[in-house]
């Protein structure tokens, strides 16, 4: 990108060298328009700088939010289907290795076990090595209802 103050220190310099009588009207025109340009390529290049500045800032936030988004969505959790109301629910996975552990839908706000849980229903995302080859007959079950 040409940095517009210097084409415009360029530009006063070529009027300086023009000699135009500063008490001409013409004179008097062209100075004043050399000035607005002067102050125009200042505050634009102030404008550059605080949208710089802001990009900076919010690359910043994007990444502490990315951060906080994986703490907060991919701890180990699964989307099961309630089995009262049939809403998706999210889990803490490791709720399932308790034989014990009483869930509540926050939809119906019904409880169930992990027990409870259809299997079959269940679109939680695991590794593909987790599931059968045949991925497509996985895919039509997820939307057979
Ligand atoms: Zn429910």
């Amino acid at each position: 990108m040409y940095d517009l103050n210097e084409r415009v220190s360029y530009l006063q310099g070529l009027l300086d060298g023009l000699d135009i009588a500063d008490d001409s009207k013409e004179g008097k025109a062209i100075s004043v328009i050399a000035d607005i340009l002067e102050e125009v390529a200042y505050v634009i290049s102030d404008l550059i700088e605080a949208q710089r500045q802001l990009e900076e800032y919010i690359d910043c936030i994007d990444d502490d939010l990315a951060d906080l988004e994986d703490e907060v969505y991919l701890g180990d959790f699964v989307e099961v289907e309630c089995p009262k109301c049939g809403e998706p629910v999210e889990i803490d996975a490791s709720l399932f290795d308790d034989p014990d552990a009483i869930i509540i839908c926050p939809e119906c706000s019904e409880t169930f076990s992990p027990e409870d849980v259809d299997w079959v229903t269940c679109y939680c995302e695991l590794d593909d090595d987790e599931w059968d080859d045949d991925d497509d007959e996985w895919d039509d079950d997820e939307w057979d209802d």
